[in-house]
């Protein structure tokens, strides 16, 4: 490791999160911090308005890269030199990178669950259910579908919504997608691999609320997903594991996310328990 830091800065002023209140921070943090990088990651609260001149700060202060969330993972898009694949088709960046001098939209949010998909099953030739329609389902549908997904049948509350996503899915990959109405409780069909709760029902403060879903359709030989990482133990985690499935709560999907990124920006492979530790500590 070089004795000069990879970037050094002053900062004066006063920052409403320190950062210990701030998951991703202090994930990220503990990972540099584990493996002795002199690297930083700092949360910055960027208004809307404000977001072309925040991209214009960070190239003068040559940031090696920084993530964005919600509202400016669409819009970040207009003051950056490119996009990668799965960005490029689901329009939407949560990471920036910069390579040879310029800034690179990526969708870690996506790659994050598949990476921890892929550590209990290959999405190649399996078939998915995926509630939501949201940005959190945008991406993974377009991840597993770029990892070979046979069929992908997407159920929301909002119709609109849906068939906008099943559209995009059977436009910009080759994986087949249909969209399925939200009617009642949902009854998974036998033989479905691989069940994802996209939506954002079961998240804290709202853990009572159910996702209308038939759990009795829930069979052993099913992964059931969420994306909910708070709390991580879900109704629909508890009820799934109850019933003999393998399960995958939302934390893998936070770490790895996190790890990806890390991996973009600095090409170090960091340990994955460390952030995964450091979250439990702070939603304990
Ligand atoms: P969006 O607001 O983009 O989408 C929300 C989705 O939830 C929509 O499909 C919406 O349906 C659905 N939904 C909301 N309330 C209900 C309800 N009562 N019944 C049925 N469906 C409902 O949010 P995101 O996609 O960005 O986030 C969704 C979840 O994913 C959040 O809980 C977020 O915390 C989590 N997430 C986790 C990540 C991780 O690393 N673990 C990363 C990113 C997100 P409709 O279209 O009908 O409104």
């Amino acid at each position: 490791m070089s004795d000069t830091p990879n970037f050094l800065w002053q900062l004066t002023g006063s920052f409403s999160k320190p950062a210990g209140d701030n998951p991703t921070v202090a994930m990220i943090e503990a990972a540099y911090q584990h493996h002795g990088m002199e690297w930083r990651y700092v949360n910055f609260e960027v208004d809307p308005s404000n977001l072309g001149a925040a991209v214009q700060g960070a190239r003068a202060m040559d940031f090696a890269g920084f993530n964005c969330s919600l509202p400016h993972k669409v819009t970040v898009i207009e003051y950056l030199d490119g996009l990668g694949e799965s960005a490029k088709i689901m329009g939407a960046v949560n990471c920036v990178v910069r390579r040879e001098e310029k800034y690179i939209g990526e969708n870690t949010d996506g790659k994050g669950f598949l990476k921890s998909l892929q550590e209990k099953v290959d999405p190649a030739g399996k078939t998915i259910v995926l509630f939501g329609a949201g940005g959190a389902a945008r991406a993974i549908g377009v991840e597993v579908a770029l990892a070979g997904a046979a069929r992908i049948t997407v159920v929301n509350r909002n119709a609109e919504r849906g068939r906008e996503l099943v559209h995009l899915l059977n436009e910009k990959t080759a994986t087949e997608a249909e969209f399925t109405p939200w009617e009642g409780d949902y009854a998974v069909p036998l033989g479905t691999h691989v069940v994802v709760n996209a939506t954002s029902v079961g998240m804290y403060p709202d853990v009572d609320t159910r996702l209308a879903v038939d759990l009795d359709s829930l069979d052993s030989s099913m992964v059931v997903a969420d994306v909910i990482a708070n709390p991580l133990r879900t109704n629909l985690i508890s009820a799934a594991e109850q019933r003999g499935c393998t399960v995958l709560d939302g934390l893998g999907m936070l770490v790895n996310q996190g790890v990806i990124s890390i991996k973009y920006w600095t090409d170090v492979d960091v340990e994955p328990s460390v952030m995964r530790n450091k979250i439990l500590e702070i939603i304990d």
